[in-house]
């Protein structure tokens, strides 16, 4: 299997099963019901832990909570903290609600701290950070390869920190911030008196405390590449850790015209799409482009999803013999190749359209999608079929015509022997 890089700005072979595969996917800054953008990180790497698994690896996936952060203490001055704790129990409820199960591990910035600490001294006696007035900075100078991840020039960067007298150079970051008590109502003990870590250092800290200082795969949005990423790489690899191998950055949810904005009431959080249009159909839309690409989110992009999951459910299934495992490999060939869902999708809808139901049903279940049960569906026919004898037999023709019709849009049409009527196969 292969996957596109940013690093390297290629597609990567993965190593073969069972790997290890071990993937850190960046997850969010609890503040608030999490917006239906956040929903595609979590389900991406949910999925790529899908399909590794099921061809063979011993696949991981580390979705990290950040619960320090100044959008926590802007939302909720002298209880941030309770906040956070409240808006991390949304993000597992809503993204529990997704029907793709749960990351392996879901660290949390507030659960790490004496680590981060310890990194960030290992970096000060390296030379690679030092301490100013309570804070500490990273010294991008330190480090000659910052902006491998994002390829920046070194007089590009542009860290989006308020500029600060203490930095001996406007490119470096801060690792430790000396807490503010006016408008900061969280802190730590650290070396440097009390504080909290930036947001940089907690993801090199958490992905490295579970996996050591080596793992496979780092995935987030594409708007992580810098600084966040970029960051990240220089904290880790200036210690000598090899850190991430494989980059994998997911494409930006895009909202077309002014159909989602907040004012127009309408659908802009994760729990808000689960009510209006269910899983099934989130799942469908994320499917329907490939995760690296843009994804429009409008009503009309979600009604077409909703529609495509009508129609791979189908109404009735008919037993069809099922095809020999050379099926199966076109659907492998799709997502093994920089996991292609838009690919796999037109397979699954090829055999809907040929009635491969078990295969179907097998494919759907890698996205967290199953058929419902064939038992109601066939019920569902049988009951058609009886309403249509009746009306034949009270003489409404025009009425057994469009039954007929409905039974045809299930695979089935009806024959009528003297014995009676029967389904049968189209
Ligand atoms: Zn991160």
């Amino acid at each position: 299997m292969r996957l596109y890089d940013t690093l390297s700005r290629s597609l990567v072979e993965l190593p073969p099963p069972p790997g290890p595969i071990r993937m850190y996917f960046c997850g969010p800054t609890v503040y608030a019901r999490a917006h239906i953008g956040n929903a595609r990180p979590f389900v991406v790497g949910m999925w790529l832990r899908s399909w590794l698994r099921s061809r063979g690896y011993d696949a991981q996936l580390v979705h990290n909570i950040t619960d320090i952060n100044d959008k926590i203490y802007d939302a909720a001055p002298s209880a941030s903290a309770h906040l956070a704790a409240e808006a991390t129990e949304w993000y597992f409820e809503d993204t529990g609600d997704l029907g793709l199960g749960m990351p392996d591990y879901l660290p949390k910035a507030t659960e790490s701290v004496p680590q981060i600490v310890a990194f960030i001294e290992e970096l000060i006696a390296r030379g690679n950070a030092y301490e100013s007035v309570g804070d500490v900075y990273f010294s991008v100078d330190s480090y000659p390869e910052y902006g491998q991840l994002s390829r920046r020039k070194s007089d590009q960067v542009e860290q989006g920190e308020e500029p600060s007298s203490l930095k001996r150079d406007s490119r470096d970051f801060a690792l430790w911030k000396a807490n503010k008590p006016a408008t900061e109502d969280t802190w730590w003990d650290s070396p440097w008196g009390r504080g909290r870590p930036g947001w940089h250092i907690e993801c090199s800290v958490m992905a490295e405390e579970i996996y050591g200082p080596a793992f496979e795969i780092h995935g987030g949005g594409l708007d992580l590449v810098f600084p966040h990423h970029e960051n990240e790489v220089a904290q880790s690899r200036a210690l000598g850790h090899p850190f991430a191998s494989i980059w994998t950055h997911n494409g930006m949810l895009q909202f077309t015209g002014d159909k989602m904005s907040k004012s127009a009431g309408n659908v802009t959080t994760i729990r808000d799409a689960i009510d209006k249009w269910g899983r099934e159909t989130i799942l469908v839309f994320f499917l329907t482009a490939s995760w690296r690409k843009p994804i429009d989110f409008s009503d009309e992009t979600m009604l077409q999803a909703a529609s495509q999951w009508a129609g791979l459910q189908g109404a009735f299934r008919v037993a069809k013999a099922e095809p020999g495992p050379a099926e199966w490999t076109r659907f492998e060939k799709a997502l093994d190749d920089d996991f292609n869902t838009p690919d796999a999708l037109a397979v699954l809808h090829d055999w809907r359209s040929r009635g491969y139901w078990g295969l179907l049903d097998k494919g759907l279940r890698i996205f967290g999608l199953e058929l419902p049960t064939m038992a109601g569906t066939g019920i569902e026919a049988e009951r058609l079929r009886d309403d249509r004898d009746a009306a034949r037999n009270a003489k409404d023709w025009a009425k057994a015509d469009e039954l007929r019709d409905a039974i045809r849009k299930m695979g089935y049409d009806v024959v009528d022997e003297s014995s009676g009527s029967r389904l049968v196969p189209l």
